[in-house]
């Protein structure tokens, strides 16, 4: 399979009559909210980009940042056919573009179809309608589920969800259902990002005025990896965790709180490591022969945990026997296999059996 790059091309809250509590597009991708995009500044962005491509990889201008179905038509269509010009023209295989549930429609997306667009990402954030309304997010999980039936009709057309576990009113509980409902619905994949209280957005005065905790770093690595599981279990790729660290995320005054990891995703694998661990040190018993555990190598850091405290403590399970880790690229990634020595078999455990 073909390696995916996205040429992302950020549009920032224009096309956004709404002001979700969390939102704040401009601090979030740097851009004021204002900016009006030309076909010249998208040109040099696209071409930007698609210089680092490698040969063989399979590249979509991403149209990111704001609900993209909701500008008015004729910016719409400037920037569908600047991409199109580049479908054309054989150097990228499709458009990506966010948008929001209640800016989708049978007409929208034919209209998207004719420009050759080939993945429509939805920020639902939540399933939960309590946890909808006090984000105002002006749409219910029932508009959800609709985007979703309309989005499916289109099977070129693949589909990503976006969830944010941790707004307000939100739990773990309700966390889970949304993902639950989320497994139901089938996306080709899902954005997972703890909510985090950004500078100038109403989540900071709800935060400020103590009526809005953010999850702690812990809690929010925790809730994902709770999520991942049923959607591994379901062959659901999850595409991105927490929101990247960007400069200017990273800029001062920008993040005033919550659980923002550079490295949030190694962190949720550590977690389903030191799970897994834990469910083979149950499964093998006693032994007193050795024993020797393979990994895919890309798994090495989070299987061994922050400064090593998962391998660690795995192996202190096993005063009587010798303990090696192997790794080969013939393993799937997120398994463990292990086999003791003076036996053929060999055992496999994976994120989505903890
Ligand atoms: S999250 Fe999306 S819908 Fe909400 S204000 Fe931001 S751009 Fe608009």
């Amino acid at each position: 399979m073909k390696q995916h790059v996205n040429i992302a091309v950020f549009v920032p809250h224009q096309g956004c009559p709404k002001d979700c509590v969390f939102c704040n597009q401009s601090r979030i991708t740097g851009q004021k909210r204002e900016n009006i995009l030309t076909g010249e500044a998208v040109r040099a962005s696209i071409e930007n980009q698609l210089s680092t491509v490698q040969p063989g990889q399979s590249a979509e201008i991403a149209y990111f940042g704001g609900s993209f179905t909701g500008l008015p038509r004729k910016y719409q269509t400037m920037l569908l056919s600047v991409a199109r010009e580049y479908i054309d023209a054989g150097r990228v295989q499709g458009i990506r573009l966010s948008t929001r549930p209640d800016y989708i429609a049978d007409h929208i997306m034919e209209y998207l179809l004719t420009y050759g667009v080939t993945t429509v990402e939805l920020g639902c954030q939540s399933l939960d309608n309590e946890v909808l309304e006090l984000s105002k997010r002006g749409h219910t999980a029932e508009d959800v589920v609709k985007a979703v039936k309309i989005v499916r009709k289109f099977p070129s057309v693949r589909l990503g969800l976006q969830v944010l576990p941790g707004l307000p009113g939100d739990t773990l509980e309700k966390s889970m259902e949304t993902i639950k409902t989320i497994v139901a619905l089938a996306p080709d994949f899902v954005r997972i990002y703890p909510a985090l209280v950004i500078a100038g957005t109403e989540l900071e005065w709800l935060y400020v005025t103590h009526q809005y905790k953010p999850l702690t770093v812990e809690e929010a690595v925790r809730w994902v990896a709770e999520m991942w599981v049923p959607l591994l279990q379901a062959d659901i790729p999850v595409i991105r965790m927490g929101l990247h660290s960007s400069e200017d995320i990273r800029s001062d005054g920008t993040l005033l709180a919550g659980p923002f990891h550079p490295s949030f995703r190694q962190l949720v694998e550590e977690e389903l490591y030191s799970r897994l661990l834990k469910r083979m040190i149950e499964e093998i018993g006693t032994v007193t022969n050795d024993l020797e555990v393979w990994i895919h190598p890309a798994d090495e850091t989070p299987l061994r945990g922050r400064g090593g405290v998962n391998w660690r403590g795995f192996v202190s399970g096993f005063a009587h026997s010798r303990v090696a880790l192997r790794t080969s690229r013939t393993c799937k990634r997120q398994q463990i296999s292990w086999r003791t020595a003076g036996l053929d078999d060999s055992q496999t455990l994976s994120f989505s059996s903890v």
